[in-house]
């Protein structure tokens, strides 16, 4: 593959013997962002980083006084030491300095080693993965995945723990950040978000990504692990679906907060041309194949919603309906929107994968609510922001799964900062046809853990639920079987929390279900 050209500004060096490594400059440098790798590829994969000497510059571009040219380069060792391919990228203030750079023509599943140099300083090394071949027969797959890390809430010592755990990818599964910051004084704040408030244009939508990547986890984490990524609500806007605001009446003008928060996500996240923002529009969702071993699929849960069920007086947000709000169950309504359910029905007829794992933002189980006294008020409840809000579209996709046999499929979710292992069907007289596994926050608040232990008898398709923690997933994906560990640290106030397995679940090949581990 020597001399193969990449793209316009890369070429592959594999073959030469010699290569320069500049003198290391002091400190980071323009480096104050760290580096990431994501959307992998049989040949390649994106690596990202940001040119930011002052990251939280009130501007939004980080102290870059003009475009600068970056190198990156990617090696065959972790000693750095055999260079394979090399590239150049001139960053620009319109996309703040960031770099995507799209490497490809490097062998498959296997890591690699990359770094930046920019303004006579390098960066942090980085490793990175690519995808095996699609009739490649991997032994293994082990992903970690997380959401909900809100910096005022705690540290991200879940984050430094996946970093330990040097899984093959991490998911990133929504709420990475958060645009609001806490202003009841009686709520617990660590630390705090950085001048603005409450983001709402594009300079604070990129500095909140600023200062969250100043974070030391979390560019740990970023630069151990490839990344896999979708969003929630928090990347935009609480409980915003779609170009619609939580509230009714909104001095916020939805198209062009999206369109500037969708900008600020792209900028942050080591995702290619393919996901690349058109005005309020951004193809997230898309699809991996790791060998016969699984397929991937990262939904898209907040672009393309139809509006929120029977609105609560002057607000959309999520809120408990009774069965008399006729909306939520209109077939008419969908939580992906229907190309992407089409896209996704589609994956599913032509999957051969022995497992088909689909990463998102939600709990997709139904959860039947009842009032707090339940036996003298039995009125039944569905929380409207979530799958609930949306069951036309669970049922066909759980539907689409059985008509098609799809093998094993696993979905992976997050919001709900709480762990929870469940059991999908598509009727409640179905036979179980996929297996769900949702993970804490990585810091936000829990919600009332005795609120939904008191409703567990309601919805016994619930099989583990606790809202006591903090932490992650881990997930090992073995041809006979996936094992998930939920991991929690032992405190999220603590720079240094340690961790420790609360559950342990397993999911035989050919049994959907939860098996005790
Ligand atoms: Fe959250
Ligand atoms: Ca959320």
């Amino acid at each position: 593959m020597t001399n193969l050209v990449l793209n316009r500004r890369s070429l592959v060096l594999g073959g030469l013997a010699t290569f320069a490594v500049p003198a290391r400059a002091a400190g980071d440098g323009p480096f104050t962002q760290g580096v990431a790798s994501g959307d992998p590829s049989r040949q390649g994969f994106v690596l990202w980083t940001r040119l930011a000497p002052d990251p939280l510059a009130a501007d939004g571009l980080g102290g870059m006084p003009a475009p600068a040219t970056v190198t990156w380069t990617v090696y065959d060792d972790e000693a750095l030491e055999k260079p394979v391919a090399t590239g150049q990228v001139t960053t620009h203030p319109d996309s703040a300095h960031t770099v995507h750079a799209e490497v490809m023509g490097l062998k498959p599943d296997r890591f690699y080693w990359y770094r930046f140099e920019a303004l006579g300083a390098q960066s942090r090394p980085g490793r990175a993965r690519t995808l095996p071949l699609p009739g490649a027969r991997p032994s293994q797959l082990r992903l970690c995945f997380a959401s909900c890390s809100n910096y005022e809430q705690g540290y991200f010592s879940a984050y430094r723990h996946i970093a330990d755990e040097a899984p093959d990818f991490v998911m990133f599964l929504g709420d990475y950040i958060y645009e609001g910051s806490n202003k009841d004084p009686k709520k617990a704040t660590v630390r705090r978000h950085d001048r603005v408030a409450d983001v709402r244009d594009l300079p604070a939508y990129r500095n909140r990504y600023a200062l969250y990547h100043t974070d030391p986890d979390l560019q740990r984490l970023r630069a151990a692990a490839t990344a896999l990524i979708t969003w929630d609500d928090h990347e935009v806007q609480n409980d915003y679906g779609a170009y619609l605001s939580q509230y009714m009446r909104d001095d916020v003008n939805m198209p062009a907060l999206r369109q500037a928060a969708y900008q600020a996500f792209y900028e942050a996240m080591p995702l290619g041309r393919r996901a690349l923002p058109h005005g309020p529009h951004m193809k997230l969702y898309t699809g991996y194949r790791f060998g016969s071993l699984a397929a991937i699929d990262m939904l898209d849960g907040r672009q393309y919603r139809s509006a929120a069920a029977c609105p609560n007086g002057d607000a959309r947000k999520g809120h408990v309906v009774t069965d008399a709000c006729t909306d939520r169950v209109d077939p008419h309504r969908s939580m992906l929107g229907f190309e992407q359910e089409k896209w996704l029905c589609d994956r599913f007829a032509k999957s051969d994968a022995t497992w088909n794992l689909m990463g998102q933002d939600l709990l997709v189980a139904a959860f039947v609510q009842k009032g707090k006294d339940r036996d003298k008020n039995p009125i039944i409840g569905h929380y409207t922001d979530g799958w609930d809000g949306y069951p036309a579209t669970r049922e066909r996709l759980l539907w689409a799964m059985q008509a098609s046999r799809l093998r094993n499929p696993v979905m992976l979710g997050g919001d709900i900062h709480s762990f929870w292992a469940t059991e999908l069907r598509p009727s409640p007289d179905a036979p179980v046809v996929a297996t769900e596994f949702v993970g804490t926050s990585v810091t936000s608040d829990n919600p009332s853990h005795q609120d939904f232990a008191d409703m567990l008898p309601e919805n016994p398709h619930v099989k583990y639920f606790n809202a006591r923690s903090h932490g992650y997933v881990s997930v090992t994906v073995r041809p006979d079987h996936l094992e998930t560990r939920f991991q929690a640290i032992s405190d999220r106030a603590d720079p240094n929390a340690t961790v420790s397995t609360e559950k342990r679940f397993v999911v035989e090949n050919g049994r959907p279900g939860v098996v005790e581990g």
